[in-house]
């Protein structure tokens, strides 16, 4: 188990698009594992490869209690009109906003055996999921804000980003959460 560093806004891979898993192989499930432990430490519900470095089309989310990784993701349908509602990203500490998201939605994806499911979800996980799964696309949630709400979140990112000279989001080591039992650690 290890904490993986968070690449933030201004890190290239943020904006790329990921590649489809073909194959779930032992490197790519420690990866899944080290992404939950990063999220913990982080304490955030949601993190997408793109920001530790990956380019795998995968995310992990931990939200209204559902402990998901999605492999592949799509969203498949989209109901219930628009919600509006406060987010934040692990790649751009310290800043929030307003985001508009569809209020409830259908994602298929596959689990970490490979096999497919669907999952309905609204609220925090709903928001979460598609906030995710902009990362996949190389999108942002600042990409979402009107001009001038866009203008206030960089103003707040100008101050913060100078505590990330390298585009990196280091974990302090004393962040590691407590090992899981065996039976919940796969
Ligand atoms: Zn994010």
């Amino acid at each position: 188990m290890s904490l993986l560093d968070i690449h933030v806004l201004g890190s290239p891979i943020l904006r790329q698009e990921t590649a489809r898993v073909e194959q779930i192989t032992p490197e790519l499930r420690r990866l899944v594992d080290d992404m939950f432990d990063t999220m913990e430490a982080a304490k955030g519900v949601g993190l997408a490869a793109p920001q530790v470095g990956r380019g795998e089309r995968l995310a992990v989310v931990d939200a209204d209690d559902a402990r998901l990784v999605v492999i592949n993701p799509e969203i498949v349908q989209k109901q219930g009109g628009i919600v509006r509602g406060e987010e934040g990203c692990l790649s751009i500490p310290e800043v929030y906003a307003d985001v508009d998201r569809f209020a409830t939605i259908t994602v298929r994806a596959q689990d970490i055996d490979g096999a497919w499911y669907e999952v309905e979800a609204s609220g925090l996980l709903g928001r979460c999921l598609q906030h995710e799964i902009d990362h996949l696309h190389g999108k942002l949630f600042t990409d979402r804000l009107s001009l001038l709400k866009k203008r206030a979140a960089m103003r707040d990112w100008e101050e913060e980003k100078v505590k990330y000279p390298k585009l990196l989001r280091v974990l302090p080591v004393g962040d590691l959460p407590p090992e899981r039992d065996a039976a919940s650690s796969r």
